[in-house]
C-alpha cells in the first residue's frame, strides 16, 4: 500500500516553491514581448549577488528563488520576444515549455523502460514522429541527447566504427592504433562542433580531408577526393553563417557502390535538416536522406526547452553496437528501447515529452508553417535592409541572412549600436574575410510586425 497518510512536510514544500516558481515565471513571460533585449551594466553587477551566498550560510529556498528572479531575471536574453535573432537560438513554444513542466514534476530518468515507462513511451513515439516529419527513411531510429554536437559525436562514432568493422577491425577491442586506415572527408566549412566530434572520435586534423567550399558556404563536389576504402564523409545541412547546405544528391549519387558500401555519411544539420520538414524549403536539402546518419537539435528551429538534440540513424543494429552497455543490475535486452543503448547517456532527462507534445499539437504542417514562416520572416528582414542600401552577403535560402554595411569597422559599430539600444539583438561574425552581421530567425514566435520593428532599430542604428 502506497504511504496515504497525508502529505510529507517536503512534498508540500514542493507544492509551495512550484507554485511560487509559476508565478515567478509567469511575471517573467508577461514582459517577454515588451522588455528590452540589452542587460544594462546595473543589471550586469547586480550579478555578483549570487557568489555572495556562501556554503555555510545557507539561504531560505524561498529566497534563493526570489534571488533567481530578482538577480536573474533582468540578466537573461529574451529569447522569446520575436525580436532575438542571435546564434541559431529559438524562443520556447508555449505547448513545449509547459509539458516540461510536468516533465519536471515528474523527474523522470529516461535510461531504461523499467525506470518510467511513461518516459519510454513518449521517447518512442517522439522519436518516430521526428523521423516522420522529417522525411527520413522510415527504418531510422531516433534518439534524444543535450543537443546536436553530442548527436554528431553518436553518430560519427558509429559510423567509424561500423566501417572500420566492415573492413574487419573491431574498434571495441583493437582501438583505433594501427586500423585499416580510414577516410575522413568534411567541408572547410564544417561546423566547429564536428572538430571537436573527430577529436574526441581519436581522428586528428591531420587524418581528415578538408574539402574546399563555394561563396555559399557549400562543400564543392567537383573537388571531392576518391573514396578507396572505409570512409566517412560528414556533410552539412544548414551552413551555421548562411543557411546553405552541401549538395548531397551530387556527393552521395557520385559514390560507386562499393565506395558507397564502406562509406558512411553522417550530416550536421543542426537547424537546417528542418528543411527537409517542409515541401516549400525541401529543395535546399535534396538528397539529405540518402545519409546514414543526422544530427539535429529540437532546441533550435523547432523551439523545444534547452537542451535537446536528436541523432537519427538509417542502421539501428549498428547504433545499438556502438552505444550499448551492458551491466547485470540493468537487464537491457535489443528489443526494448533502452535510451542507454541509443546514445552516450546513461541517466538522463525525458526530454522528449516536449519534443512529442510540440510535435503531436504542431502535426506534418504546423512544422512546415513554422519553419517556412520564420524563412519568409528572413527574407523581408533581408529584403527591408537592402532597400535600404544594405549588402547582403549571401542569398537568403532559410532562416539566415548576412548583412553588410559597408567596411568592417561600419559593420562592427553598427552591431554594437544595436545591441546597446536593445530593441532587437543580432550578432557578428566573420564570413569569408569580411565583417558581417548574422541575423537568424529562430523563434516561430517571430511576426512580420517584430522584423519590421526589428528592421528599423537597425537601420536608425546606423546613422
Ligand atoms: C548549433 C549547431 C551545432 C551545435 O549544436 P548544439 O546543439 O549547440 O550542440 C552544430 N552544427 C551546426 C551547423 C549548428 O548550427
Amino acid at each position: 500500500m502506497p504511504h496515504t497518510s497525508g502529505v510529507t512536510d517536503m512534498t508540500q514544500n514542493k507544492i509551495d516553491l512550484l507554485r511560487a516558481a509559476t508565478e515567478i515565471s509567469v511575471r517573467y513571460i508577461e514582459q517577454d514581448r515588451t522588455a528590452r533585449l540589452s542587460v544594462g551594466d546595473s543589471e550586469l553587477a547586480a550579478l555578483d549577488g549570487f557568489g555572495t551566498i556562501d556554503a555555510d550560510n545557507p539561504i531560505a529556498p524561498a529566497a534563493a528563488l526570489a534571488m533567481i528572479d530578482h538577480l536573474g531575471s533582468p540578466a537573461t536574453m529574451r529569447q522569446s520576444s520575436g525580436r532575438y535573432f542571435g546564434f541559431v537560438n529559438g524562443g520556447v513554444t508555449p505547448i513545449g515549455l509547459a509539458a516540461s513542466v510536468i516533465a519536471g514534476a515528474w523527474d523522470q530518468n529516461a535510461a531504461l523502460p523499467i525506470m518510467s515507462p511513461a518516459a519510454t513511451a513518449i521517447d518512442a513515439a517522439a522519436a518516430d514522429l521526428i523521423v516522420d516529419v522529417l522525411a527520413l527513411p522510415h527504418e531510422s531510429v531516433a534518439s534524444f541527447c543535450g543537443g546536436a554536437t553530442i548527436a554528431n559525436i553518436t553518430g560519427i562514432v558509429t559510423g567509424r566504427d561500423h566501417v572500420l568493422q566492415q573492413a574487419g577491425w573491431d574498434v571495441h577491442t583493437k582501438g583505433l592504433a594501427g586500423s585499416p586506415p580510414l577516410a575522413v572527408v568534411l567541408s572547410e566549412e564544417a561546423h566547429v562542433s564536428v572538430l571537436k566530434t573527430l577529436r574526441v572520435a581519436g581522428i586528428g586534423s591531420d587524418a581528415v580531408h578538408r574539402v574546399p567550399a563555394d561563396s555559399f558556404g557549400r562543400l564543392d563536389a567537383t573537388q571531392m577526393p576518391t573514396l578507396d576504402g572505409p570512409a566517412l564523409v560528414i556533410l552539412q545541412a544548414g551552413n551555421v553563417n548562411t543557411g546553405h547546405s552541401d549538395p548531397f544528391r551530387a556527393i552521395i549519387e557520385s559514390l560507386t557502390p562499393q565506395q558507397r558500401a564502406q562509406t558512411w555519411v553522417h550530416v550536421d544539420g543542426a537547424f537546417g535538416l528542418w528543411a527537409n520538414a517542409t515541401p516549400n524549403r525541401r529543395q535546399h536539402v535534396d538528397g539529405v536522406d540518402l545519409a546514414d546518419s543526422w544530427a539535429t537539435d529540437a532546441h533550435k528551429w523547432l523551439n523545444a526547452p534547452y537542451d535537446c538534440g536528436v541523432v537519427v540513424c538509417r542502421h539501428p543494429a549498428a547504433l545499438r553496437h556502438s552505444m550499448a552497455m551492458n551491466a547485470a543490475y540493468v537487464e537491457t535486452n535489443d528489443d526494448t528501447r533502452s535510451l542507454m543503448n541509443l546514445g552516450l547517456q546513461m541517466s538522463q532527462a525525458a526530454r522528449a515529452v516536449p519534443v512529442w507534445a510540440i510535435l503531436a499539437s504542431e502535426g506534418r504542417v504546423g512544422v512546415a508553417d513554422a519553419i517556412e514562416r520564420t524563412c519568409l520572416a528572413a527574407e523581408r528582414f533581408a529584403a527591408t535592409l537592402v532597400d535600404a542600401g544594405v549588402e547582403l552577403l549571401t542569398p537568403v535560402v532559410l532562416n539566415q541572412a548576412l548583412m553588410a554595411f559597408g567596411d568592417d569597422a561600419t559593420t562592427d559599430a553598427v552591431i554594437a549600436a544595436v545591441q546597446a539600444d536593445g530593441t532587437c539583438w543580432v550578432g557578428g561574425t566573420t564570413w569569408q574575410g569580411r565583417r558581417a552581421m548574422r541575423i537568424s530567425v529562430s523563434d516561430i514566435g517571430t511576426t512580420f510586425d517584430d522584423v519590421d520593428v526589428a528592421a528599423a532599430a537597425i537601420l536608425k542604428s546606423r546613422s
